[in-house]
């Protein structure tokens, strides 16, 4: 049975602001069940992460059965469909699986210098979906972090000619080294800390090659994790088969750098303290390192799914939610549970949306148009997000905000609510009101040097310019405090995490996901009906992106 609370309409009259301040509180929490937002939640939690749905990997039967049971429910409640013209919510995404069968050692031009074996000292692999890639003879420099940031006064590349060149890169970023809380954001990992970002700038300055040297600490994982994972990889299948990234992409150990910076009288720790320094300049390494790369690629098609409530005033403008319908499959080789149901990750994120979806319907239209966002491939690489973000519905510059969801508290009510990346935007003031009507309050992430923000798909959002919002309920527990909230969110991390064991249970106290989901609505309600914009805090390294557009929005 469906409980939809009618009193949240008395939220729907909000005055037309040109700040992009939050409305005054209505106290919406005096008039609802903070605990029932809707009581569907748990079957669409139960349902997406059941034996039946295989865990939900992108191309399977289990896709077969989400993109079915999304459909039918976005339909059932009069969601206008991606495609006007199908009827269809799909938005296809071509993948294509990159699978390196050979890669050689990486030699040295330098004879007193050993070659790197793969794995062992070295991983790499080549992002271009081309069947052989070497490099022969690439000069080698080390570029410091490799990070170009004008808001925070530095470019590693700063008359640097890096074509045909391979660069060698620090992981993180210097506030994390230095700990400096005026340099970058300190401890708290930025954009440009992510590896992501250092393959991708090295792209854009032509570089034939980019290195990023491991360290555990500023990794935030260790080498095993590089060496021992799948070489197989997702990515987008481009048109142009990535041929304007660099040729190969890769890491080395701390020991593999100590060698390579002790041919030119140095050392890691020493090229490390040099890279922190502002007038730092890029090394000539004095060698030329050649490697082969050779690939099998497969194509495959998986899709976004995609349905909105058209606004009746400014239907452009619109509040997107999001969640990553996708989980990582199966296992059929184990003889043990095959299934990677993922119903913390994300079931209960797909469930939140569908939830939202399903109460937005059910409420007056409102003036901005809602858009519910349920994307593929997240485990693959945030890649459905991304295609998104490169073909989205509707302009990005008229998304007013986005919501993301990804695992969600099934650990009952919680005092605090988590913002992930917190202090990056205004849409931290508007939650910051509705979590105080709820009695609650606002916790910043416990580790922010992990950089979860960059690591779910609201961040290919934000990377566009969209204010992005990723706050969750955290660890104090209503009933039993801190110490049990924390208990239960780390004996996730050990025992479930990817892991068979992320299964549903039907014991799970979901009334945190229900608080949280009123906290969803009241945010993205409140813009939908209001002509607010508002935008990342000064200084964030999103703020430029999302004020270059800022004329479309008047
Ligand atoms: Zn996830």
């Amino acid at each position: 049975m469906k409980k939809i609370s009618v009193l949240a309409a008395s939220l729907l009259i909000v005055a037309c602001s040109p700040a992009s301040e939050p409305e005054p509180s209505t106290s919406p929490q005096m008039e609802v069940d903070p605990y029932s937002f809707n009581e569907n939640y748990r079957d669409y939690l139960a349902t997406l992460s059941s034996d039946e749905f295989e865990g939900r990997a992108p191309a399977s039967k289990g896709e077969e059965l989400t993109v079915e049971f999304v459909s039918d429910k976005f339909r059932s409640w009069g969601l206008k469909p991606f495609n006007e013209e199908t009827g269809s919510y799909r938005q296809e995404v071509p993948l294509v699986k990159m699978t390196p069968y050979s890669v050689s050692e990486m030699t040295f031009s330098d004879s007193d210098l050993s070659a790197f074996s793969y794995k062992q000292d070295m991983m790499a692999w080549s992002p271009r979906v081309q069947e052989e890639v070497s490099l022969d003879g690439s000069e080698m420099v080390f570029a410091g972090y490799g990070i170009v940031a004008p808001e925070f006064g530095w470019n590693d590349y700063e008359g640097l000619d890096v074509a045909g060149k391979t660069v060698v890169v620090l992981v993180n970023d210097p506030g994390y080294d230095t700990g400096d809380p005026e340099v970058f954001n300190g401890k708290a990992m930025t954009y440009y800390g992510r590896w992501t970002y250092k393959f991708e700038e090295a792209s854009r300055q032509g570089a034939a090659g980019i290195i990023v040297i491991h360290e555990t600490g500023p990794a935030g994982y260790g080498w095993g994790v590089i060496a021992g994972g799948s070489p197989v990889r997702f990515d987008l299948a481009r048109e142009n088969k990535n041929m304007d990234r660099t040729e190969i992409e890769g890491w080395i150990t701390q020991e593999a750098a100590d060698k390579l910076f002790a041919r030119v009288g140095s050392s890691y720790t020493e090229m490390r303290e040099q890279a922190q320094q502002p007038d730092f300049q890029p090394v000539a390494l004095n060698t030329a390192m050649s490697i082969t790369v050779q690939s099998d690629f497969e194509y495959l098609n998986s899709p976004n799914l995609i349905g909105y409530i058209e606004g009746s005033k400014a239907p452009e403008e619109h509040v997107i939610y999001m969640a990553h319908w996708d989980h990582l499959g199966m296992n059929p080789i184990s003889s043990d549970d095959q299934i990677y149901n993922g119903a913390q990750d994300n079931a209960s994120g797909t469930a939140g949306v569908l939830a939202l979806a399903e109460f937005y319907a059910s409420q007056p239209q409102p003036e901005r148009s809602v858009v519910f966002v349920l994307v593929t491939a997240e485990e693959r690489g945030l890649l459905g997000s991304n295609w998104y973000a490169n073909n989205p519905m509707l302009p990005l510059s008229q998304a007013v905000a986005g919501i993301n969801m990804d695992v969600l508290n099934v650990y009952g009510p919680m005092q605090d609510m988590v913002v992930v990346g917190h202090g990056n935007s205004e849409l931290e003031e508007y939650l910051g009101k509705y979590v105080e009507q709820q009695g609650r309050y606002v916790a910043p992430e416990p580790t922010p040097e992990a950089g979860s923000f960059y690591r779910s798909d609201h961040f290919n959002l934000a990377k566009r310019g969209v204010p992005m919002l990723y706050a969750k309920g955290g660890n104090d527990h209503v009933e039993f405090g801190v110490e049990y909230g924390k208990e239960k969110r780390a004996e996730y991390v050990q025992v479930a995490y990817h892991k068979p064991a992320d299964e549903y249970d039907p014991e799970w106290d979901l009334r945190g996901v229900q608080q949280d989901l009123w906290l969803y609505y009241w945010i993205g309600n409140e813009l939908a009906n209001s002509d607010s914009w508002p935008n990342w805090y000064a200084g964030n390294e999103f703020r430029a992106t999302r004020d270059a557009t800022a004329d479309q929005r008047q």
